[in-house]
């Protein structure tokens, strides 16, 4: 059974194409720049051949056909015929309260996702319009969206209602929904085989550090709390992105500078975070080098990051009666070894000790705690795209 997943963004297309019965990927890539000058495809099939195919995408509509095309070439193609293809899975990033699971898209589904729509309006409307394309295009194919803010669904109402009137939340929704669910989840379920114990047994904090980031604390293989709230801004320090703060600095800023609630918003969302703090770039990397020639706002840009995981750390152990496993996933959980470090010394109290020397390392699979440390510490790359796969296949099955 082969399934193509694809996550739709406003001027982005990413694609991969499984093949489940060995869960492999066939063939992969991104579409670029749709509906802006300078639009791209690349491509890249199981025997790693590369494909660039640079032309004008002015639609997602014209893209995914490229894709189509592409995937059926005879020069690096993996397909033969279109029908090989026997589901497409989509991501979509806002359920709100309607979809607590992945679901079959028919007519009303699509409504709903519209009547959400305004709650993520980045990106909502183009994942919606990646479902009309694909039924435009392979109107017999089964389609299965998977939300992620599903997997926080079981959060209690103690940890999702904000302390606001409550009207806000009956009329429009306020409330925490919480997102990356479908990595949380991932990784969860991956820590609980790789600890060779009963997901429904352990209490884990998940890490899902990425460019967006947040934490999600998970009992027993439910969420009972999560640290984005009713859109991706809330909680830690991300690449551009503020997590919390005082509310009233909102309005002060606004008034002081003389903004409007748009430029506001894109300060908040575009130009906070390790950026803001730094001065010198959203990435991680460059951060880090720049802290490593003495740069001080860098270096206190990271330690703020840093701090601010291990609050929630602390938290959600308190939130959870106890913690059984930290595991870090998502570009810089992933990859950035000090990061880790800096997170993890100083929770030695909770009962977790870091082997320096199993952390030395990159995006693998790995317990980094040391043998008798009674919290385990782990790094799972995450793997939303697989996921995603599975669900289809679940269920159009
Ligand atoms: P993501 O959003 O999951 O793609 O993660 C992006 C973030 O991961 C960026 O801040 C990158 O700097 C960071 N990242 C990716 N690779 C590495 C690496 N090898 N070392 C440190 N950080 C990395």
């Amino acid at each position: 059974m082969k399934i193509l997943v694809i996550n739709s963004g406003s001027s982005s297309l990413k694609y991969q194409l499984f093949n489940m019965e060995t869960e492999s990927v066939l063939a992969k890539g991104l579409i670029q720049r749709i509906g802006i000058s300078g639009s791209f495809l690349e491509y890249e099939n199981n025997e790693g051949e590369e494909v660039l195919i640079e032309k004008d995408i002015a639609t997602h509509k014209v893209g995914i056909e490229l894709l189509l095309e592409t995937l059926l070439s005879s020069e690096h193609g993996v397909l033969k015929d279109i029908d090989e293809v026997e589901a497409i899975g989509h991501r979509i990033v806002h359920g709100g309260e309607a979809f607590a699971e992945s679901t079959v898209i028919d007519e009303s589904v699509i409504k709903e996702l519209e009547e959400v729509a305004d709650l993520a309006p980045l990106h909502n409307p183009p994942n919606i319009m990646g479902i009309k394309v694909c039924k435009e295009l392979m109107p017999t194919k089964p389609q299965v969206g998977v939300f992620d803010t599903a997997f926080h669904q079981t959060m209690p109402e103690k940890a999702y209602i904000y302390a606001l009137p409550y009207e806000y939340y009956k009329k429009y929704g306020v409330r925490r929904y919480g997102f990356h669910g479908t990595s949380h989840g991932y990784v969860a379920q991956r820590a609980a085989k790789m600890l060779e114990k009963d997901l429904s047994e352990l209490k884990i904090v998940t890490c899902h550090l990425g460019n967006g980031a947040s934490l999600a604390a998970v009992k027993n293989g439910e969420v009972v709390d999560t640290s984005m709230g009713l859109t991706p801004l809330e909680g830690l320090v991300m690449g551009t992105r503020c997590g919390d703060i005082d509310p009233a600095i909102i309005p002060f800023i606004m008034e002081k500078e003389d903004l409007s609630a748009a430029e506001i918003d894109n300060i908040l969302n575009k130009k906070s975070g390790l950026l803001g703090i730094s001065g010198v770039s959203s990435d991680s990397r460059d951060v880090e080098n720049a802290a490593e020639s003495g740069n001080h706002q860098a270096e206190v840009a990271l330690e703020i990051f840093n701090y601010r995981v291990k609050k929630y750390i602390g938290a959600y152990t308190a939130a959870m009666g106890g913690v059984d496993a930290i595991v870090f996933t998502a570009g810089i959980g992933e990859n950035a070894i000090e990061t880790r470090a800096g997170i993890l010394n100083g929770l030695e109290y909770l009962g977790v000790e870091l082997d320096e020397e199993a952390n030395d390392m990159r995006g693998k699979e790995k317990v980094i705690s040391k043998s008798d440390s009674k919290v385990k510490a782990l790094v799972i790359p995450t793997n939303e795209e697989l996921v995603i796969a599975r669900d289809t296949k679940d269920l159009v099955n």
